[in-house]
């Protein structure tokens, strides 16, 4: 494969090489690559507002579009790195803490 021209985003995506294609002998082959979303997860929750790409929009802290729903990691950035789903992870810990001290333990309910 080769970087085509750039898409209306500015992208270049890949495109392959004319006359590139071979064979080769193998015992076994593992396809790893590429990366998406689960979609059973937001299949089942068709209020769950998601992008272009499925992954779930959250608001930088981990409150999705449903009240005391929270995500983080790939399932919100797509396919991205251990530290950061981390994060995603110390952050939305700390907003759910506050949800459930105001909404809950205040029995101002759901
Ligand atoms: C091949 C590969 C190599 C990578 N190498 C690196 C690297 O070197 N360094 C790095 O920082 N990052 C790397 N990453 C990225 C890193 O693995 C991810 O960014 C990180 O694991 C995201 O964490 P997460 O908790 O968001 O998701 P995940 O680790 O994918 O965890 C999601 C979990 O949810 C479970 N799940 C899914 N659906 C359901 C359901 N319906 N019910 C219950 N459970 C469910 C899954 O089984 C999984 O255990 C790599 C990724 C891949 C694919």
């Amino acid at each position: 494969m080769e970087l085509g021209q750039a898409d209306e985003s500015g992208r270049r995506k890949p495109v392959p090489v004319p006359g590139s294609r071979y064979h080769m002998k193998v015992d076994v082959v593992v396809n790893a690559i590429g990366t998406r979303s689960n979609p059973l997860l937001t299949a089942t929750a068709p209020d769950l507002e998601l992008n272009k790409w499925g992954n779930i929009v959250g608001d930088g802290e981990g409150a999705t579009s449903l009240t005391g729903v929270y995500a983080g990691g790939d399932i919100v950035r797509g396919g991205a790195t251990v530290i950061l789903a981390m994060g995603d992870g110390k952050r939305g810990a700390a907003a759910i803490d506050g949800y459930l001290k105001q909404y809950v333990f205040t029995g101002k309910g759901y």
